[in-house]
């Protein structure tokens, strides 16, 4: 068994929310698309907090079957959750998620692993290019991926999509919280791979069951690709950020300021009140936030300086001849 879990090429991940008349079918298909193509692998099914009987179907197939292994969450804690823990436990050279209710289709599995073990992509994210999804759903999508593709610079058609392949290190590297599932190839990027591929893959519509997120999918989305890339780029220098800003408020409202004061001592003599004129409330305000910003400014700093990983940055390679 030790020797077995050594030399596994695959980990197959499924993260399951009340799933339990898909998981069998898939994951036979799974397990015949490996045997047929003599992949060592294993399938981490985490059960994430199902009401149904999920998790006694994970139990039943593992007696069949010993790739299958399983975690199971006393409470549903979301997919990015589920998704973390299983990149926790994967053992395989490349790994690849896969959603639970057979809309992604296993027979893929070769191709992407060869992608990521041959031509040495870190990540490589399936396309829908063709989907079977209401178009309440489809629309919004178009949309959220082109705001992505903006605002990360992450070229992929279709970011949010189940179906994805990594390397063995990308998975160990990241940390995937909150909801933030839906972004782990920003995430990657941030992190320095950069090697980013897609694949167009099968869709079906959803078998059996029905979606787990409904629409506030894309208000949360749109939140978190803020958060995502402002972590990104100022989570380790937050004055930076806030700073400029306040700088930039506080000098705007100083300007006023001093134009009123020297208006109302040398220029303007018909004993207009200072504080009847629009101006000074702009001054006001501006100072006010600028402070304000300067003040956000120095709590992030010292929440960063803080952190338990304020040192933590990845390390590619080192030479032979350096101590560790
Ligand atoms: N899922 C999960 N936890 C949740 C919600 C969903 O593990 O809280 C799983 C779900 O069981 C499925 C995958 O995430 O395997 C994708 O969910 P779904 O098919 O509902 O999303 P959609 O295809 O509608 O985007
Ligand atoms: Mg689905």
């Amino acid at each position: 068994m030790e020797i077995e879990n050594q030399n596994i090429q695959i980990s197959i991940v499924v993260p399951l929310f009340n799933e339990e008349e898909s998981i069998g079918e898939l994951t036979d298909w799974i397990s015949k698309v490996c045997t047929e193509n003599n992949f060592n692998y294993e399938i981490i099914m985490v059960d994430d907090g199902s009401t149904d009987k999920s998790w006694k179907k994970v139990e039943e197939l593992m007696i069949s079957n010993n790739k299958i292994k399983g975690i199971s969450f006393r409470r549903n804690y979301g997919k990015s959750a589920a998704l973390n823990v299983a990149f926790e436990a994967v053992k395989g050279d490349v790994v690849i998620t896969m959603d639970a209710d057979l809309q992604d289709s296993p027979d893929e599995i070769p191709e992407l692993f060869q992608m990521v073990k041959e031509e040495g992509f870190d990540i490589v994210s399936g396309w829908k290019k063709k989907r079977y999804d209401p178009i309440t759903k489809t629309i919004p999508t178009k949309l959220y991926n082109a705001t992505t593709r903006r605002v990360s610079g992450i070229k992929l058609h279709d970011m949010n999509c189940g179906l994805k392949a990594y390397k063995k290190e990308v998975v160990k590297s990241i940390e995937v919280y909150g909801e933030m599932h839906r972004y782990i190839p920003v995430i990657a990027k941030w992190a320095g791979f950069n090697k980013i591929g897609e694949k167009v893959v099968q869709h079906q519509e959803r078998k059996y069951g029905k979606t787990k997120f409904g629409l506030e999918r894309f208000l949360f989305g749109f939140l978190d690709l803020f958060s995502i890339t402002f972590i990104g780029r100022f989570g380790k220098r937050p004055m930076h950020f806030f700073g400029t800003i306040g700088s930039l408020m506080f000098a705007i409202g100083f300007c006023f300021a001093l134009w009123i004061g020297i208006d109302k001592l040398f220029i303007d003599k018909t004993g207009t009140l200072i504080a009847s004129r629009p101006s000074f409330y702009i001054a006001l305000t501006c100072m006010i936030l600028g402070v304000q910003m300067f003040l956000a400014g120095f709590l992030g700093e010292m929440l960063a300086r803080n952190s338990p990983n304020r040192n933590i940055y990845l390390i590619k390679a080192k030479t032979a001849n350096l101590d560790d």
